[in-house]
């Protein structure tokens, strides 16, 4: 069995192909660029080892011509019949969706609902349903929701102290994201240690450009770093994360911005990008501040105090610490923040094995603690796409 794992953005659709119980990935790739000028895609045989690569452009460039080529593509695998359910990467699904759906009519329309929550994201998902429905009229379509997981964290986690009918009538209330990836780093944190899932309390740190952190018990979601979008909480790569809620008016009164200016310096230009003044990307960063550069050292230490301070909140949430999993781009890959995070959390017994973290680079996974630390450290090196693929799987399954 064969599962099709989507992920459409506002001009881009990631795409890959795999086994849902091993992982294999026999076809993936990247259409960028769609319905502008210039639309490409990327297409890789044969997985992460040593993919075969091929690189055309699009002519008309629209999700129903990438999603057409990527048709093509099965066909030309003789895979085409062993695909057997396509699964949809969804950014918001409210309140509605407290798990993952098979695509109707009926669902389609709540995920429009849910469209003045990410009104970048989930037009973009929608479009990319719509024209995977329409090719693959044939199969099961399944929608996977990045806020799905969240849904078991309690109103005192979830509600903001405003008004009610903000939440009643507008549905002004914490969602958290990155679900996909928490929930799948916390069953193979448990795996790793050899622990029940039921038994386990653990904070888990999803840093990649964007970031958030959230407390798992018992395989459930507590709290969630990320809020009614995913612009609360942890500095970003380009996104702010927290700021003082009254900053709008202070700003559209000081600096004349309108709101729409001021979200969108607050998601497109500030993060890690808008504290060094240099870039978002965390490996340069990590080399400018060696070499002295003020303004990305002080991004760094702006971005370990945000992320510690985060999982010393989170800990409140949990009966208990068993472990802090750090996964995403950074999180597998940068031994520096690990290293400088857990020394800020002395206060909750963490300590690391330095070797064991300097070690741990390029995406190996494995428990980084020291022997006689409170809770274990582990690095996790997370799949979205394998998660969509098995939640597809499941709902096919019925
Ligand atoms: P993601 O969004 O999960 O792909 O993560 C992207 C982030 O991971 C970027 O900030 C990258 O700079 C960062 N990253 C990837 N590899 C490394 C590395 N070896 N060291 C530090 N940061 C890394």
């Amino acid at each position: 069995m064969q599962i099709l794992v989507l992920n459409s953005g506002s001009s881009s659709l990631k795409f890959a192909l795999l086994d849902p119980e091993s992982g294999e990935t026999r076809l993936s790739g990247l259409a960028e660029r769609l319905g502008q000028a210039g639309a490409r895609i990327r297409l890789d045989q044969g997985g992460a080892g040593q993919p075969e690569r091929t690189e055309e452009s699009l002519s008309g460039g629209s999700y129903a011509e990438a999603v057409a080529r990527v048709m093509a593509e099965l066909d030309a695998l003789g895979v085409r019949e062993e695909v057997a359910a396509v699964g949809h990467r969804v950014v918001h699904g409210g309140e509605a969706f407290a798990a993952s759906a098979l695509i109707t009519p009926e669902v389609e329309q709540a995920i429009r609902e849910c469209v003045p929550l990410a009104p970048l994201h989930n037009p973009a998902n929608l479009a990319g349903i719509d024209a995977a429905r329409t090719a693959f009229s044939d199969l099961p379509h399944v929608a996977v929701f990045d806020t799905a997981f969240h849904q078991t964290m309690p109103p005192a986690a979830y509600r903001y102290a405003v008004p009610e009918h903000w939440y009643t009538d507008y549905g002004v209330r914490r969602y958290g994201f990155h679900g996909t990836s928490h929930q799948f780093v916390a069953a193979e944190a448990a795996r790793m240690l050899g622990r029940d899932p039921a038994e386990l309390g653990l904070v888990t740190a999803h840093l990649g450009n964007g970031s958030s952190v959230a407390a798992v018990q018992g395989g459930q979601s507590r709290d969630s770093s990320m809020g009614l979008t995913p612009l609360e909480g942890l500095i970003m790569g380009t996104r702010s994360g927290d700021v003082d809620p009254a900053l709008h008016d202070y700003l559209a009164r000081e600096a004349s911005l309108t709101l729409p200016e001021i979200t969108a310096a607050l998601n497109r230009e500030s993060g890690l990008l808008g504290l060094s003044g240099l870039t978002n990307d965390m490996r340069e960063l990590e080399a400018a501040a060696g070499e002295g550069h003020a303004g990305a050292a002080l991004a760094l230490d702006a971005y370990v105090h945000r992320l510690a301070r985060y999982i010393g909140a989170m800990t409140a949430s949990l009966d208990r610490l068993d472990a802090l999993v750090f996964t995403g781009g950074i999180g597998e890959n940068s031994s520096l923040v690990r290293a400088r995070t857990v020394a800020r959390l002395r206060a909750l017994g963490l300590t690391l094995d330095d070797s064991a973290n300097a070690a741990n680079v390029r995406g190996q996974g494995g428990v980084i603690s020291a022997s006689d630390s409170r809770a274990a450290a582990l690095v996790v090196n997370t799949n979205e796409e394998l998660m969509i693929a098995r939640q597809t799987r499941e709902v096919v399954r019925g």
